[in-house]
């Protein structure tokens, strides 16, 4: 019988050995302590979780498998990674950000937005974006909070534009006037339907498609322009390839990122990016994040969009609408996760969608090696 340190993955086989896990399963690292018998039959003694974030975060000792328990060596040293690979793995040191604000209806939300800008401009953003309502009914609440954090704060602002509601030479005004006032970047969109209306119909002078935007917009100024992309298929595609052909039409139309609809699962990101790799895109595809803060919100959230919503999160915040605290350690620990994930996959851009709150975006580029910078 060989004593055992190992790792265990959920409804999967144990795996013999000292070593670390390579891949961060959502919510946390488990290392078994227990042996490992000649019939090779394992018998667990104690079970320690880890979180890359917090480290240690539950041992449970005298774990009761099935069998053998007699035969069992309990180790009362605590378990090391024997090969000396470091339980967080290191981040490089190009990682860049973007964050993404909507603009305030009140006085109260005003305030809001700004401690949120305040508080993330120091971390020096790529850009700092503001989302354009329905219809164009923040016109001119965005351009006053795009053109304001550009000159006030110093960032880059890039202003959300769509199609929705105006004709083509209403929407190449608003982005003239964004041009003059110094706002060089665009997020090109064609927006969602104003509510009440099941779907999108286009302007009958205005732009059918975001692609169609990208173009008109290039023809306005020589804009840098971001586009969407949806990892997990936009709801009126007619299908994955017809929605990646949509992709490529506007990088091909002028658009130099594409940032995605929010999703939970890296691998959901990894697969759409590699595909998209594969159909000849050649520009960044920036993950879209949304800290996860309150799932019920965030479910509601994520179903307007058709993103899907893994089981896993409903367990992981399971019991926890009464306990906020709590809730923000595991929201930052599975944000952790989640971009480490996608650090390992390659990703060096991330585009937090903030809601406004600072806090947990914050938290997550500290992981990712990101320090206020003097202004
Ligand atoms: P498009 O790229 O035009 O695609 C829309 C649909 O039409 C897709 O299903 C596509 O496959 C299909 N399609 C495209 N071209 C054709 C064609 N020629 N023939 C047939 N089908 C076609 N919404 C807002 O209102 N304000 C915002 O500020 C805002 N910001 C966003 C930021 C990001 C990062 C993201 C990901 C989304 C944002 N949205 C915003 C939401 C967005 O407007 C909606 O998802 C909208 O439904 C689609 O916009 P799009 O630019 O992706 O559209």
């Amino acid at each position: 019988m060989q004593p055992l340190q190992g790792v265990k993955r959920r409804k999967q086989r144990y795996i013999e050995g000292n070593e670390v896990p390579q891949s961060f399963k959502i919510g946390h690292t488990r290392l078994c302590e227990g042996a490992m018998h000649e019939d090779d039959t394992l018998s667990i003694s104690a079970v320690f979780v880890f979180n890359p974030v917090y480290g240690l975060i539950k041992r449970s000792q005298n774990v009761t498998s099935k069998a053998q328990l007699s035969e069992v060596r309990v180790s009362d040293k605590p378990i090391i990674p024997s090969d000396g690979s470091p339980l967080i793995e290191k981040i490089p040191d190009n990682v860049q950000v973007s964050f993404e604000f909507f603009p305030p209806k009140t006085e109260k939300m005003h305030e809001r937005l700004w401690t949120a800008i305040t508080r993330l401009a120091p971390l020096n953003p790529r850009f700092m974006s503001v989302t354009y309502g329905a219809g164009g009914s923040t016109r001119e609440r965005t351009h006053d909070t795009v053109v304001r954090i550009q000159k006030e704060m110093g960032i880059a602002a890039a202003a959300h534009l769509t199609c929705v509601g105006a004709s083509r030479e209403e929407v190449d005004g608003v982005a003239r006037h964004y041009w003059d006032s110094g706002i060089k970047h665009i997020v090109a969109l064609r927006g969602d339907p104003p509510k009440g209306d099941a779907s999108f119909t286009a302007h009958p002078d205005g732009y059918a498609y975001a692609s169609d935007l990208v173009t008109g917009l290039k023809k306005v100024a020589d804009f840098e322009i971001s586009v969407a992309a949806y990892p997990e298929t936009h709801q009126d595609a007619t299908s994955a390839d017809a929605d990646l052909d949509n992709l490529k039409r506007k990088i091909d139309a002028g658009a130099t990122r594409a940032i995605t609809q929010l999703f939970f699962d890296p691998d959901v990101y990894r697969r759409f990016r590699d595909k998209a790799v594969a159909a000849g895109i050649t520009v960044p595809i920036v993950p879209g994040l949304l800290p996860v803060t309150h799932v019920t919100q965030n479910v509601n959230f994520a179903k307007n969009t058709g993103t899907s919503v893994p089981s896993w999160l409903f367990d992981l915040f399971n019991g926890l609408d009464e306990d906020p605290g709590t809730r923000e350690l595991v929201a930052a620990s599975l944000a952790a996760e989640q971009v480490k994930r996608l650090v390992a996959d390659g990703v060096s851009e991330f585009h937090f969608y903030t809601l406004n709150r600072p806090d947990l975006s914050y938290a997550i580029c500290h992981v990712l090696g990101i320090r206020p910078q003097p202004h």
